[in-house]
């Protein structure tokens, strides 16, 4: 964790569950951006599954649909899945009948309200060397081009994932070892992406040539670990050992350890901004840079850009108080928990009627309205998608009482979707791709709005200069994608 990590009010944002749980689009009373999925890994642990068990509940905010681990003890597989939490999905039962020192595990977000056990990742299948089970998080951007040509080979698929798609071309490869096969396939394939492979005896990783999805690499004495976000190896008492670098594939078995390979030169650097503007939990590090620090470091950016003078300000609970902080620090108005967060309303599957809808934002936010009442409200939040969410809470802040309500952004105006597997909506839906901004204040009733400068995002996530958008992606902002995207790339998850 960050040395900068020091303040109390920053200690609280790490010593409950922190989730963006509830906070994505699916239920439909938030219209924050979805989240993707978590992926998890060990090599050579005797207890893998419980370890997978504790890093998959540290990944828990990447998704909430589905839950899987599955083990190789170096002979067979043992797996499990099924849908929700992680707390939901496994139990002491289920979890020592996972025995093996190998395992890979997946936390899924579901697009578009399909729930399928059948999506639960890892998924298993059979090929030329024997079985195999695949976990990734991300999207391929031409995975239907692929299909298309699979399925006239003969090809049937049984889900609608983009796993599946790698599966059939890695069962076509002519190569029995993995690793040959897992190149093979992933050079006819174009999107983001951290994939975990798992044989019987050797376990697999790959990422994208453009680093566009985060995954790393830890240690547990002489076990390796595969996560997410760093947050996943502090859950199991382990470290973080390097980034896993683009277009790399790791390769480990008990024959040779570990074998840093590649599949693809690094392409244009280009790691997913919103990552670190609002998916990835503050106490991760993506590319050695600390999350919390980052969202500060916006919310500083944020005060110079745009200062008003108020009398308190608050961020959005869980991903934006970061920013806040930072925000408070810069401008010296003092930072107050005016918006809190019921941890405990519980997902919620009603399809609501707009008055629901109202209730549902309440059900999940309050206004603390000892601390608003009367004052002049700076409310920070990390984006705004439809608009429809800042405008009940911007109302909810007015109803307790603020005599001001003064909106800042800690993101640039989201206005294109995502193709790399951030669950967003159509261009049409997105409130800054159709609105200026006057319009959209007008809109959400603030009496001011301002968001982050692309310049301030780039320096406050503070990646080296001189690659382009500073290594990161920012096409949701500046419609700039790093790879060719055709009519037939699907927005969205490659999970589903
Ligand atoms: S388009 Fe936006 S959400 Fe998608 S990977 Fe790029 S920065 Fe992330």
């Amino acid at each position: 964790m960050s040395d900068e990590i020091k303040t109390l009010q920053e200690q609280q944002l790490w010593t409950g569950n922190y989730y963006n749980e509830d906070m994505g689009s699916r239920d439909g009373l938030l219209d924050k951006l979805g989240e993707e999925c978590g992926v998890f890994g060990v090599y050579g642990h005797s207890e893998a599954a419980s370890l997978s068990y504790y890093g998959l509940h540290a990944l828990q905010h990447r998704g909430q649909e589905s839950a899987g681990i599955c083990v190789a003890d170096g002979d067979s597989f043992k797996y499990h899945r099924g849908m929700g939490l992680v707390k939901e999905v496994f139990n002491n039962d289920n979890l020592t009948t996972l025995t093996g020192a190998n395992s890979i595990s997946h936390v899924r977000y579901s697009t578009a309200g399909e729930s399928k056990l059948a999506n639960a990742q890892p998924l298993v299948f059979k090929y030329r060397g024997g079985d195999l089970a695949i976990a990734t998080n991300g999207n391929l951007t031409n995975a239907a081009e692929v299909k298309r040509k699979l399925e006239d080979m003969g090809s049937i698929f049984q889900t609608t994932s983009d796993t599946e798609v790698v599966a059939h071309l890695i069962a076509r490869s002519k190569h029995t070892e993995i690793e040959l096969a897992v190149k093979e396939a992933l050079l006819q394939v174009e999107g983001a992406y951290a994939f975990l492979f798992l044989t019987k005896d050797k376990l697999v990783a790959a990422l994208d040539p453009h680093g566009l999805r985060p995954f790393v690499m830890g240690r547990l004495g002489n076990a390796y670990l595969f996560a997410s976000e760093t947050c996943a190896f502090d859950a199991v008492g382990g470290t973080y050992y390097r980034d896993v670098i683009p277009g790399e594939l790791l390769v480990l078995d008990a024959k040779n350890g570990l074998v840093e390979d590649r599949f693809s030169p690094i392409k244009q650097r280009a790691i997913c901004s919103m990552e670190y503007i609002y998916f990835a939990r503050p106490d991760s590090d993506m590319d050695s840079i600390n999350i919390h620090s980052a969202r500060k470091r916006m919310g500083k950016q944020l005060a110079q850009e745009a200062f008003v003078d108020a009398d308190v300000v608050t961020g959005v609970p869980d991903s934006s108080i970061s920013a806040a902080i930072g925000f408070a620090e810069q401008t010296g108005i003092p930072y107050e928990l005016g918006l809190i967060k019921n941890r405990y309303s519980g997902r919620t599957f009603i399809q609501p009627s707009q008055e629901l809808r109202e209730q549902g934002v309440k059900m999940k936010l309050s206004a603390v309205r000892s601390i608003v009442a009367g004052k002049r409200v700076v409310m920070i939040d990390d984006s705004i998608v439809r608009g429809t969410t800042s405008l009940r809470i911007v109302n909810m802040l007015r109803e307790a009482g603020a005599t001001e309500v003064h909106v800042r952004i800690s993101s640039p105006p989201f206005m294109n979707p995502c193709y790399y597997g951030i669950d967003t909506p159509d261009r049409k839906e997105l409130i800054a791709a159709q609105k200026s901004i006057e319009e959209i204040r007008v809109a959400i009733n603030a009496d001011s709005l301002y968001f982050l400068s692309k310049e301030g995002l780039l320096n406050s996530i503070g990646r080296p200069k001189g690659d382009v958008n500073q290594g990161n992606c920012t096409a949701c902002f500046d419609n700039m994608y790093p790879t060719r995207i055709t009519e037939e790339s699907e927005v969205g998850c490659g999970c589903d």
